[in-house]
């Protein structure tokens, strides 16, 4: 492919799937990226202001427009909230399936599908009804898949985000069938490289130890603007998940952590042993280092704490998908 894999990014939010491109180390460009939400855009224009950015609404797109783009590589991340497991689940009659719903079907109208497709979204996604009209679609336009439910602790990072994965090549593209039949959800993937055998070598090698918390802290945070006012952290000790620099996990930071403390992410305890408790929020930077982000992301200046939490709540973990992304092109 010359110039490099033409890729079109859907859903785009902050560019978690750009990101995981760049680090995949393949040549690529992304021809353009859509978002709705002006606070994604903010950031993604910031982090990459050279990339084409359409801050439009998917159910407006048209069969024509895509076929123009020449795409081999189709990244999105569609709203989760009509799948997550704690929500209502409303599936396809959630009105935030529609755009999703939509571009399934200005697919069947293309003439010029692409090759691969890589979508993300929360577990839930795959016993949805969308997800049934998204693989009828895909199979009778010739597409075959491999699913995948993974979190980062997976591949050695110390929190967890699990997240179902769906990857697709187009015919004349196709998966090995040595490698994984069909319909089965790979959620192990040091299975992987026992199931794969000889056709390992695009399986990227899983490291063999998780990494510290400290490992992912910033020296330079002010801890002064992170610290739990005392009152919310007597009354919601109970609750909290606590971890310390030497912890080997942390949990899923959601889009409203620094906002609720139950359920929305760990706290951090910066005392040592036989230390009173001393606790603060990971800081967004903290945050965006556990979900992968590289050393040059970055939030442009006046964009609030509580944006950035709720930004890169709903946006993904880039090792986990440039993993992915090297099985699905490599
Ligand atoms: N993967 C992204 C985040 C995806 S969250 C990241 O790395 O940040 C889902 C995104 O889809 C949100 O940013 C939301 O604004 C956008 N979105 C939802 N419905 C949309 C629609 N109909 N048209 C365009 N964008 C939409």
């Amino acid at each position: 492919m010359e110039g490099g894999i033409r890729v079109f990014e859907l859903y785009s939010g902050i560019g978690g799937m750009h990101f995981a491109l760049k680090k995949v180390g393949i040549s690529f460009e992304v021809i353009a990226s859509v978002d709705i939400n002006p606070a994604a855009q903010h950031v993604y224009k910031s982090n990459f202001p050279s990339t084409t950015y359409w801050e439009k609404n998917i159910e407006g797109l048209k069969a024509p427009d895509l076929d123009k783009l020449n795409i081999d590589l189709l990244v999105m991340s569609p709203p989760c909230q009509p799948f997550t497991r704690i929500g209502l689940q409303k599936d396809i009659l959630d009105p935030r399936t529609r755009s999703f719903l939509h571009l399934l079907k200005i697919f069947e109208q293309m003439t010029n599908p692409p090759d691969y497709i890589l979508l993300e979204n929360v577990k839930g996604f795959e016993t949805s009804k969308t997800h049934e009209i998204m693989c009828k679609t895909l199979k009778a336009l010739q597409y075959s898949w491999q699913e995948f439910l993974l979190s980062p602790k997976q591949l050695g990072i110390p929190n967890s985000r699990l997240r179902y994965f769906f990857l697709a090549k187009r015919r004349p593209k196709c998966w090995d069938q040595t490698w994984h039949s069909q319909d089965k959800i790979i959620e192990c993937p040091s299975s992987m490289d026992k199931e794969c055998g000889e056709n390992a070598s695009n399986i990227v090698p899983l490291p063999s130890t998780t990494a510290t918390i400290g490992q992912y802290l910033e020296e330079s945070e002010v801890i002064s603007e992170l610290r739990l006012p005392p009152n919310v952290a007597k009354r919601y000790l109970p609750v909290m998940d606590l971890v310390t620099k030497d912890s080997n996990g942390s949990m899923c930071f959601t889009k409203s952590y620094g906002k609720y403390v139950e359920g929305t992410g760990s706290i951090l305890n910066m005392a040592g042993d036989n230390e009173e408790l001393d606790l603060r929020y990971f800081s967004p930077r903290e945050i965006a280092n556990l979900m992968g982000f590289p050393k040059e992301f970055h939030f442009p200046d006046n964009v609030t704490n509580n944006q950035k939490n709720k930004l890169l709540g709903n946006s993904l973990n880039v090792e986990v998908v440039s993993y992915l992304l090297s099985i699905l092109l490599t």
